[in-house]
């Protein structure tokens, strides 16, 4: 299957009749939506990348306004989750074909894909660039997203930079991190040395295209971006596109091309790169490269420090602007420099120090210092000349990217991996640009400024397997070992057939390699040569002895193979050149004549049927004659020795390393016949998968095809390493390296507790007494100060000493009506400042289970904030001490009340709510808070509110298209459901049920939970129906439809009824629901119950599920019934 790239190029060819005119943006986007068929890359790709960045700029702000730039007849926002369109609040577009733009606007009046949108969709029928009115006519106005969906195609990749320097214009300035983000298909987007925010790309896209005279006709002109005029000419493009598209077996009508999608997104410092070079040696690197894609890559630029310091200047650059960065070590994998991304390139750093005994404390014997520019065969060379070696890999270019994540080798079998050897490392750590020493580091090569981390040993755990992930490496100290002598014997067995194959792989299996001493290993190739099938075996004795005569063990080998084809005895640097792949395969591999990719399972038992089933499934489905399987022998020997989660390579338990290795010849490279070598290697993991103990993580990237092989590649240390990264990498400055999953993903929902409470009541010392009690079982804790926010801007604005407002009491006093003025004046300019800075500490501590936020200045944090964070609990608890208790403690004075960290408000402001839970904090010590968290907050870790969480089942698409439906009343059809939940509503209440009068409930869902509930407490049920369906007499309050029920829009309000004399005048009532959403049924029951003589105070709600995003809460507020206590079991993101 033809990629556009090289279509296009032929097409460019054939119609170069001198005819065609340019063709103009209309007459492009009159065409484009026509013409191509929206691939699988628009479900997988464009829209989970869409929904990532949006969620990134929800970050930072709590609404979105988009420009789109050439949309066609929809917008490609349309199929984000409806969470996100929620919060889109201005849409603009530029549609210069004026068909389109009158399509969109219809289109946008009959789906209302943005539901939140505070104005009509602006849709302008010019193009983006219109002469002296750049930008389309948007002076002044500004946007937080900018969008160019495929549309950078109609100006050409080499005015691409002028285009993005246009859009960042028109992004916000008031507000960082604003984007522009650029989708485009077929490969590389290059924007001349601007530096993207983030990229991503989806290499097996496909584009579908009806197969019939007039579609070509079209697809070819878009693709020249020409008119063809010329008959001759339009035919043979449609010859040119029916030979090099592809039909699919089950639909002959459209021809396909393979159409890899690229996303690169830029803010506003994507011009800053300069800056950097200026201080920084720099340049492009592609002619050192090793890996064919990295050379096909193209990184902004290439930085290449010399020094310590400026590896630090790199790192806070990329800190302080919001970038990623790449490192280039060996050149080896396809990440180490990606497209519109800046690269340090360690080439600088290339010394090695070996160092027979350093005569230091805890001194590990003799040791080798290898800097992270240095290769294999630097670091062999110069060790192997105090006799010396370390177990590195096989081949002498292979750089640092293979010590950090693990390095398997001739010496594996015997001491280990690369990375178990590794005893101590200087790092520049990316979450700050600090220079870091970590395990033994001799101190003649402790850098300058350099510190041991608190968290040292996770660091150098870390290093060691998965190092690329954690920091920039300046150099590992790798413990030596006295170097050998290598035996090398190569057999080459012709393999007649299948049943040969199955036997002698067997034979290899089990009469030699599983018999073999930790000093031997038995690697094997199984390749085709001349049309042939052959398992080429290499048997490797290291001995400290020159070896004349195979030892008795390894001679077994002869009375299997027979005599060997060839031998040699080899020091260190003498066995790169002895590995079968540069010496016997394929006339040698070794001319540097062909490419190669490679991806590496971890197996056991090869000789097993099902094994050499798949091996040979695998070469007989090569694509190019050149691919082979090579098999590793590097395990069951010292690496299975080191247990699992001892360091953070995690898969020990195999005996070979299966490489799947891809080849073609160089000239190849980035053409249809290396995608098709790399499509193998791929599928081939993907088969084997299954098999195999795991994936090796080196190499692995952002390629999506990597991540089922990274989920595999860390055994049991896939979840600490992602915590772990959040730690020592917050600003994932290194995004590109081996895969990890995100802190959070994969957990249940967090807690967040808004602590609130009077001024000296013990609000932080509480918050510190929970998290330790959290701590203790064994569940994520911190606490963090939302004034903190306030306080660092205020101190950059002001001069104040930020460490003394942070820590200071009375210097913190001393700024306090200052502090506040700052902060006022603030919120005035920027009105939705408390959501920025409650999103800034949520956000900043994404990897707890737990956060308790202190310092917050609402006084109904509840009601105005859950929403910014569906999904997770968040609940007020506020923290109440005597008057005396509070004078004592800091012989405070006044009338008013100090909430938070300042807010003057009267007691029983009209803005309070109910906190879900108080806590008197009278007595001193830690005992009470810690009862207080182990009876109210532990419960929401409980496995029974898991258990019913899962009883909910999503419906997608109901009752509306859009609507994710989570079916709550389906806990009622689940076995125990009801009682299940019944329980978990009693214990969940806060108040004392002997005083409680009635338990209410509205039809129908309430009706259901309401009634088991009532039985078990033994409370009287009190019903509330439609209007007119219950016996006089009765009161009555108004009820309008929620937008996400079943009720067309608009169809009105209804009343709802309660028998009036139910129950007596002052009682006490717990209202019982199923869903808590909008909160107008909510509202409605509260009017009902005041009318019929029920106080406020006297209220309780418990709903089963809460969907904090529709805000309910807050209308409950507004409605004057912000007080009244509301505890939901469930809390759900979306609708
Ligand atoms: C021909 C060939 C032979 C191989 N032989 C073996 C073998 O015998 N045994 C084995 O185990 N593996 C082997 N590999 C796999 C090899 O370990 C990986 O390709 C490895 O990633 C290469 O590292 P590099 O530094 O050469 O490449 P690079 O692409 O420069 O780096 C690889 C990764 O490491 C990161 N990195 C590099 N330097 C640093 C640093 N200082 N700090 C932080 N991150 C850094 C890069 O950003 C990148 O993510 C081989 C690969 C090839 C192509």
């Amino acid at each position: 299957m033809a990629t556009l790239h090289s279509l296009k190029s032929q097409l460019g060819f054939n119609s170069s009749d001198g005819s065609g005119e340019r063709l103009s943006d209309a007459q492009y986007y009159g065409a484009a939506f026509d013409t191509f068929t929206p691939s699988s890359a628009y479900q997988n790709f464009i829209i989970p990348q869409l929904s990532q960045l949006v969620t990134t700029l929800l970050s930072s702000r709590t609404h979105i306004s988009v420009l789109e730039v050439g949309p066609g007849p929809w917008t490609a926002l349309k199929d984000l989750p409806i969470r996100l369109r929620q919060r889109i609040k201005r849409y603009a577009a530029l549609q210069p074909n004026s068909l389109l733009a009158t399509g969109l606007e219809e289109w946008f009046h009959s789906t209302s894909p943005l539901p939140s949108l505070e104005g009509p969709p602006d849709i302008r029928r010019i193009p983006f660039h219109l002469d002296g009115n750049q930008g389309g006519g948007y002076q002044g106005e500004r946007f937080d997203l900018v969008l160019f969906c495929h549309s950078v195609h109609v100006y050409g990749i080499s005015t691409g930079r002028w285009f993005v320097e246009r859009a960042l214009e028109m992004l916000d300035e008031q507000v960082e991190g604003g984007m522009v983000a650029v989708f485009h298909y077929d490969g590389l987007l290059e924007f001349d040395g601007l530096v993207c925010h983030t990229t991503a790309s989806y290499p097996t896209g496909v584009l579908s295209v009806a197969d019939d005279d007039e579609m070509l006709d079209c697809f070819s002109r878009l693709l020249v971006g020409f008119t063809i005029n010329e008959a001759t000419v339009r035919a043979g493009c449609r010859l040119v596109c029916r030979s090099k598209g592809r039909h699919e077996e089950a639909d002959q009508s459209q021809l396909r091309f393979s159409s890899a999608e690229v996303m690169v997104a830029f803010t506003r410092r994507a011009v800053l790169l300069p800056e950097l070079a200026l201080m920084i040696p720099s340049g492009r690197v592609a002619y050192m490269l090793k890996n064919p894609q990295a050379r096909l890559n193209d990184a902004a630029l290439a930085l290449k420090p010399e020094s310590i310091p400026q590896i630090q200047q790199c790192v806070r650059w990329a800190l302080t602007h919001g970038f990623s960065l790449t490192v280039l070590g060996g050149g080896h994998s396809g990440h180490c420099i990606l497209p519109n991304m800046a690269a340090v390139d360690m080439g600088a750093f290339n010394k090695v120090h070996v160092l027979l005994a350093a005569g230091e404390d805890g001194d590990p014997g003799p040791i080798i210092v290898a800097e992270a520019g240095c290769t294999t065969g630097d670091i062999i060379r110069q060790a192997m000349a105090m006799g010396l070696t370390a177990p590195l890999g096989a081949r002498p270019s292979v750089g640092a990217g293979l010590w950090l994540q693990g390095g398997i080798g001739h010496l594996a079998r015997l001491h280990g991996l690369a990375c178990d050897a590794i005893v101590g490392a200087v790092v520049v750590g990316v979450d700050s640009g600090a220079v870091l020493c970590v395990g033994h580091v001799p101190s003649s090569h402790w850098p300058a400024g350099a510190t041991r981390p608190a968290n040292e040993s996770e660091l150098l755990w870390a290093i060691k397997g998965a190092g690329t992930n954690f920091g920039i490496v300046v150099s590992v100290t790798f413990r030596a070992y006295a170097a050998p002598t290598y035996s090398v014997r190569n057999w080459v067995l012709p393999l007649r057939d299948s049943t040969e194959a199955r036997r002698k792989l067997g034979e290899f299996d089990e009469l030699v390699a599983k018999k073999l001493a930790r000093n031997c290993s038995a690697d094997a190739y199984l390749y085709w040569d001349d049309g042939h099938l052959r398992l080429g075996v290499t048997m490797f004795e290291s001995s400290h002895e020159m070896i004349d005569t195979p030892s008795p063990k390894t001679a077994e080998i002869e009375k299997v193979f027979g005599p060997e084809d060839s031998s040699a005895t080899v020091d260190g640097v003498g066995v790169f050149e002895s590995e079968m792949y540069m010496s016997g395969m394929h006339g040698g591999h070794g001319g540097g004549k062909t490419s190669a990719f490679k991806r590496c399972l971890f197996l056991k038992n090869i000789g097993s049927a099902a094994m050499v089933g798949k091996l040979l499934e695998a070469v007989e489905t090569r694509p190019s004659p050149l691919c082979y399987l090579h098999l590793l022998h590097g395990g069951g020997g010292a690496v299975s020795d080191v247990a699992g989660d001892a360091t953070a390579f995690g898969c020990r338990d195999w005996e070979f390393a299966c490489v799947i290795t891809g080849v073609w010849p160089r000239g190849d490279d980035g053409t249809n016949s290396a995608q098709a070598v790399i499509r193998w290697v791929y599928t081939v993991a993907e088969e084997m998968l299954p098999l195999s103990s795991g994936a090796y993580g080196a190499d692995l990237g952002p390629d999506p095809r990597d991540a089922a092989l990274a989920s595999t590649a860390f055994g049991p240390n896939r979840w600490r390493l992602a915590r772990l990264k959040h730690t020592f990498d917050p600003q994932n400055v290194l995004a590109y390296a081996c895969p990890l999953p995100r802190a959070t993903e994969g957990r249940k929902a967090r807690v967040m507790v808004a602590v609130s409470g009077e001024s000296c009541a013990g609000k932080d010392f509480c918050a510190a007494a929970w998290v330790s009690l959290f701590t203790e079982k064994h569940l994520t804790a911190r606490a963090v100060s939302i004034s903190d926010v306030t306080k660092r801007e205020y101190a950059i604005a002001t001069g104040a000493d930020l460490d003394r407002l942070l820590g200071d009491r009375a210097y913190k006093e001393q700024h306090r009506p200052a502090l506040t003025a700052f902060f006022q004046a603030q919120v005035q300019r920027r009105p939705r400042l408390p959501e920025e800075h409650f999103l800034h500490v949520v956000n900043g501590a994404t990897d707890v289970d737990v956060l308790f936020v202190t310092g917050m200045r609402d006084e109904a944090p509840v009601a105005a904030f859950s929403h910014l964070l569906p999904g997770s609990r968040l609940l007020g608890v506020r923290v109440e001490a005597s008057e005396e208790t509070r004078q004592f403690r800091r012989g405070c004075k006044g009338d008013g009340v100090v909430v938070g960290d300042g807010k003057t408000t009267g007691r029983n402001g009209e803005d309070e709510e109910a906190p879900n839970f108080i806590f008197r904090n009278d007595t001193a010590g830690n005992r009470a808070a810690e009862g207080f968290a182990e009876e109210r907050l532990l419960p929401f870790f409980h496995d029974d509110l898991r258990r019913l969480d899962k009883m909910v089942c999503s419906v997608p698409d109901f009752p509306r298209p859009g609507i994710e439906f989570r079916h709550v009343l389906n806990i009622s059809q689940q076995p125990g459901g009801l009682a299940l939940c019944a329980s978990l509503l009693q214990a969940h209440f806060t108040g004392d049920w002997a005083k409680i009068d009635a338990v209410v409930c509205c039809e129908a869902g309430g009706y259901v939970f309401a009634s088991a509930l009532a039985l078990v407490v033994n409370v009287p049920l009190v019903l509330i129906r439609e209007g007119g369906k219950l016996p006089p007499p009765t009161v009555t309050a108004l009820k309008s439809s929620s937008h996400i029920s079943s009720v067309p829009k608009g169809l009105g309000e209804k009343n709802i009824e309660m028998g009036r004399d139910v129950m007596p005048r002052g009682a006490s009532v717990v209202v019982v629901d199923d869903v808590l959403a909008t909160g107008k049924t909510l509202c409605a029951v509260l009017q009902l119950l005041v009318e019929g003589g029920v106080g406020v105070e006297d209220v309780s709600v418990m709903a089963v599920a809460e969907f904090p995003v529709h805000r309910g809460r807050e209308l409950l507020r507004r409605g004057g019934f912000g007080k009244v206590k509301v505890q939901s079991l469930l809390i759900f993101d979306g609708l």
